[in-house]
């Protein structure tokens, strides 16, 4: 196939991401799968990015993470730099057939400003925009920038403007997947685990009073705003109680984390990620939010570890209740549930990982997408 696309990870960090890193993620999940169907990848990241790709472009010598608790001003510089470089090259070359944007709301409308000199462009939804529908409403793509979801259920929610070019979803993989379906069975300690960010929506606030209410081990895991590490954030300055997530931690999760009941080991990357989540009895997700893609649901089954959750957003289309999780209404049902986990197959997480969320599926649906987008700028 000859196809080129400009992948737009945006500058907050490199691909693959050292650890946590939703969107990131996402791109060193499908590039290589891309690749391999003969997709040319141009990827505009941070120079330290270390993803094979036929091109990297940057911006920025390394992620700008940690500056994203910085004053708006400066969050929007940074963003503006990195989109500034994307948009020279789309004006400079002329051998990049499709962009392929996973920048929030700026990058959309960046593109969408351009004009015909943007497209075809395939903006990938990764929040939930059922709470930020001003962010969007301004954007009007034409039929040159199209979106995509992540989920059914974050495309429903999505602003009517992003609906009006939506060309579908595609749910999220996982390399964990591949052949997950032929793997041996991992002894299964007793503890539960919350993988993500500690915020809010994630709500680790309520895995951790069920754990104490209810009596049972639990792991948390991932990084408070920018500090990825205990250490890290207890030796933080003052300006650390401007994050939310900081102050989410300090007044609602860590008057909670007892370090025996529950414990939180900051943010686990690699073989230590997936081994912690492989031995767990189940994953806890008690959200509080419309979960648009949730990766480390997907990432969960693939290594065979049932999923309980409360069932918002996408849960319901990547969880079947009673086979690959349990899933309830709220917070009185979740505690209901979690005694239930250890009754579950772990072999039906992992086949149904194997069958439904790896890379190569989702590579396969992208090309499709691209082919619609081509076709529909080209017809415009
Ligand atoms: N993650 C990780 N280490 C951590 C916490 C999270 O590697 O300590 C990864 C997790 O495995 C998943 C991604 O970060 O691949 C989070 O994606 P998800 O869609 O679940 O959450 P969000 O993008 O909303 O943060």
């Amino acid at each position: 196939m000859s196809l080129t696309v400009l992948m737009n990870a945006g500058p907050w960090l490199p691909v693959p991401p050292p650890g946590y890193g939703g969107i990131e993620n996402v791109v060193a999940t499908l590039v290589p799968e891309l690749r391999r169907l003969g997709v040319r990848v141009v990827l505009a990241s941070t120079a330290d990015s270390t993803l094979p790709v036929d091109e990297l472009m940057s911006v920025f010598p390394d992620g700008q993470f940690g500056a994203l608790q910085r004053p708006y001003n400066q969050v929007c510089g940074i963003s503006h730099a990195h989109l500034n470089g994307v948009v020279r090259a789309l004006r400079e070359r002329d051998d990049i057939d499709l962009v392929h944007d996973h920048v929030e709301a700026v990058g959309l409308a960046v593109l969408t400003a351009m004009g015909p000199g943007a497209g075809p462009a395939l903006h990938t939804l990764h929040w939930d925009l059922g709470k930020h529908p001003d962010l969007y409403g301004y954007v009007d793509g034409g039929d040159r920038v199209r979106v995509n979801g992540v989920s059914a259920s974050q495309l429903a929610r999505a602003p009517q403007a992003l609906q009006d070019h939506a060309v579908g979803h595609v749910h999220l993989a996982t390399p964990l997947a591949v052949d997950a379906d032929l793997r041996p069975p991992v002894e299964k300690s007793d503890h539960l685990v919350i993988l993500g960010r500690i915020t809010p929506g994630k709500g680790q606030h309520i895995g951790a009073r069920l754990a104490h209410q209810a009596g049972f081990d639990l792991v948390l895991a991932g990084p408070v705003g920018p500090y990825r590490r205990p250490e890290e954030l207890a030796s933080a300055g003052p300006e650390a109680g401007q994050n939310p997530d900081v102050r989410y931690w300090r007044e609602q999760v860590a008057p909670l984390v007892d370090g025996v009941r529950v414990r939180w080991v900051g943010m686990v990357a690699g073989t230590a990620r997936d081994d912690l989540v492989a031995s767990a009895r189940a994953t806890l997700f008690p959200l509080c939010w419309e979960e648009p893609g949730g990766t480390a649901v997907i990432e969960s089954l693939a290594v065979g570890t049932p999923v309980v959750a409360i069932g918002r957003g996408c849960l319901p289309e990547l969880i079947e209740h009673g086979r690959t999780g349990l899933l309830a209404d709220d917070e009185d049902g979740l505690a209901d549930l979690v005694p239930e986990a250890s009754g579950l197959d772990e072999r039906e997480c992992r086949q149904e990982a194997s069958r439904r969320f790896t890379p190569a599926t989702m590579a396969e649906r992208y090309v499709d997408l691209y082919e619609q987008v081509r076709r529909a700028a080209a017809a415009s």
